[in-house]
């Protein structure tokens, strides 16, 4: 396990699973509540499993006494407590084959549920009332978009697509959609719109939640947005996964920016490469100056020396605030096929 105490005097928000905690939440945190000013802990990961007692998701039992102890003491001592959700990439849910997203020539996505789906968005937005009934501050929000430009062609996709670009449903392919700039325009979108109503029905959701336990700040929630450079950066990005910069801003105002997952190692300082990455944060600028929250985060930080890397990362695009898991996600290799593989 890496150096905690080492890792909060650097002030990131770390994610953390149950288990790499290791002790009870109380000696965790009278352990290193004065190093801390955030803490983040799963709520619910990709397994689809929630690690508090949820009503709606199947529950690994073993870690809610953990949970509900981490997050009421962490905000009792007003440290800023953080819980993640992991939202289309739902392996237990998507368990069920008319929930998959499908890829171009038919194959389902085991781990991937179709962002299509308003009766996902109800189940999610009942997730997010019941993470929001524990005494936290933030939720960030995972897989909130497509897995990338060639998804979805499920029935349901189809059918509601073809017909905006006067094609028949069965006869819908990646192939006929690309080949019209501006009927692949229209497929970002209309995928985009998914995306942010997604997005409306679980803000929404945080709101009554506030109201209900009478939150003085209002809960957060900071939607993942990928920035890799196999997929094309920002720009790239808002095609390949349904992202919206500016929708996003004006329905939730915060972005968790997922940088490089894809992609192990970060350009260094000085390189050409770099310079483009600092470029594609640009947008980031603007997202801040409307009144938006902008988080860097990434993927598997174990070192020292990675999260001074991302934080000097941070400071030459002018974020904020970074943020780190120990870990790659459980399904990281299939997620990584899915998304820059052969499809
Ligand atoms: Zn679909």
């Amino acid at each position: 396990m890496p150096n905690f105490r080492e890792f909060f005097l650097h002030k990131p928000l770390i994610l953390l699973r149950p288990i790499e905690i290791e002790t009870s939440a109380k000696e965790f945190i009278s352990t290193y509540a004065s190093y801390m000013e955030s803490i983040g802990i799963v709520g619910k990961g990709p397994s689809g499993h929630a690690l508090y007692p949820s009503r709606a998701a199947p529950v690994t039992e073993e870690h809610t006494q953990l949970f509900e102890d981490l997050v009421s003491l962490s905000s009792t001592l007003d440290i800023h407590t953080v819980a993640s959700m992991d939202f289309y990439t739902d392996a237990w849910f998507a368990k069920d084959p008319k929930y998959h997203t499908i890829a171009p020539r038919g194959e389902s996505m085991p781990h991937q549920i179709c962002p299509n789906r308003n009766e996902f968005w109800e189940y999610g937005a009942e997730l997010v009332g019941e993470l929001g009934s524990y005494p936290i501050d933030e939720i960030l929000l995972f897989g909130a978009g497509f897995i990338r430009d060639h998804f979805c062609f499920c029935d349901r996709c189809r059918n509601e697509f073809a017909p905006l670009i006067n094609q028949e449903p069965s006869r819908l392919t990646y192939e006929y959609i690309t080949e019209s700039e501006e009927n692949h325009a229209k497929w970002h979108d209309w995928r985009a719109a998914k995306v942010n109503e997604a997005l409306k029905h679980l803000q929404e959701a945080a709101r009554d939640v506030d109201v209900k336990v009478e939150r003085e700040t209002p809960l957060r929630l900071s939607v993942e947005v990928l920035l890799d450079p196999e997929t094309g950066f920002s720009e790239g990005a808002r095609g390949q996964y349904g992202y919206d910069y500016k929708s996003i801003l004006e329905i939730t105002g915060n972005i968790l920016i997922n940088l490089y997952p894809w992609s192990p190692i970060i350009p260094t300082p000085g390189s050409s490469e770099y310079d483009e990455l600092v470029e594609s944060l640009y947008f980031t600028n603007e997202f801040q100056r409307r009144g938006g929250m902008v988080t860097l985060f990434r993927w598997g930080v174990s070192s020292i020396e990675q999260l001074l890397e991302l934080k000097a990362l941070a400071k030459d695009a002018g974020i904020g605030r970074v943020s780190t898991t120990f870990t790659y996600p459980g399904d990281y290799s299939t997620r990584r096929e899915s998304a820059i593989g052969n499809y």
